[in-house]
């Protein structure tokens, strides 16, 4: 048990959440060592939602609200941490929920199925015959086709930075969530919110709730004056170092 006072009792929550779901075979190994990539961005950005991220995830909302046919990608590690926000925020966009994973089995797609479906998904793609995106015969390449594959949005959490590129070169709204913004999924993205994913999807699900009755000139000016490189440099700034202990010097300084 961890104790709710514990100074890092968030983290040690989101740490038993990811081995649980290792243990359960919802997690590839790969998974946990990706979870401890994004601890250690989370810790340098101070482990809260900064002022770009709130940037990204409304422009993301507008976008989410905005799409004809948008579809989240689920993978191990979303379903390990945020399974009935996801479902919610599914239900909020009247969007599809796929499932889409890179080392895929038979099994663990079943098991994230039914995480998803515990937590009231009544529809999960992904887990029958898939196609290949713009004919790419690549692993990378696979969606389902009444759902990815012919998606005009995509929320795609924690992706890798190959099919984040297939994805968007398919001509697809790209939103990721991911916490190191020098990734290469960061920087092929449409709109890259730098979050953690337990605290981007609950914004996401309040912000889409916020502006889903503004008016859609409001929202197209909301994706308009986004700039996504613009917003990653803004955040790559917040990762200095030295505003956690201002007697470390630069040696430019
Ligand atoms: P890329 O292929 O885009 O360069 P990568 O190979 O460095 O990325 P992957 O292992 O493919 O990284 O993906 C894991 C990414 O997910 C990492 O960038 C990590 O920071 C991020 N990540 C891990 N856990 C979380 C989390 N809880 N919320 C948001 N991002 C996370
Ligand atoms: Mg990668």
């Amino acid at each position: 048990m961890i104790s709710r006072d514990h100074p890092r009792y968030h983290s040690l929550m989101q740490r038993e959440k990811i081995t649980d779901a290792w243990r359960k075979g919802i997690l590839a190994d790969s998974g946990m060592i990706a979870h401890g990539r994004g601890e250690a961005f989370d810790y340098l950005l101070g482990e809260e939602t900064t002022e770009p991220a709130r940037k990204a995830i409304k422009a993301a909302a507008a976008a989410l609200i905005l799409a004809e046919n948008p579809v989240i990608s689920v993978n191990g590690n979303t379903a390990a941490l945020v399974p009935a926000e996801v479902v919610e925020l599914a239900g909020e966009i009247g969007g599809k929920i796929e499932i889409n994973l890179f080392h895929r089995t038979e099994k663990r797609v079943k098991l994230i199925e039914e995480v998803l479906r515990e937590h009231g998904a009544s529809e999960v793609l992904g887990t029958g015959k898939l196609m290949h995106i713009d004919g790419i015969m690549s692993p990378r390449a696979t969606a389902s086709p009444d759902g990815i594959y012919s998606a005009d949005t995509v929320l795609v959490p924690l992706e890798d930075g190959d099919r984040t590129e297939i994805l968007r070169k398919s001509g697809k709204t790209v939103i990721t969530v991911d916490l190191n913004p020098l990734s290469r999924t960061s920087r092929m993205a449409s709109i890259s919110i730098t979050d953690n994913i337990v605290r981007a999807v609950p914004a996401l699900i309040d912000t889409v709730r916020e502006l889903r009755d503004a008016p859609r000139e409001e929202l197209e000016g909301i994706l308009r004056k986004f700039d996504n490189t613009e917003n990653l440099r803004e955040t790559i700034k917040l990762l200095d170092i030295r505003r956690y202990n201002p007697e470390i010097e630069s040696s430019q300084e």
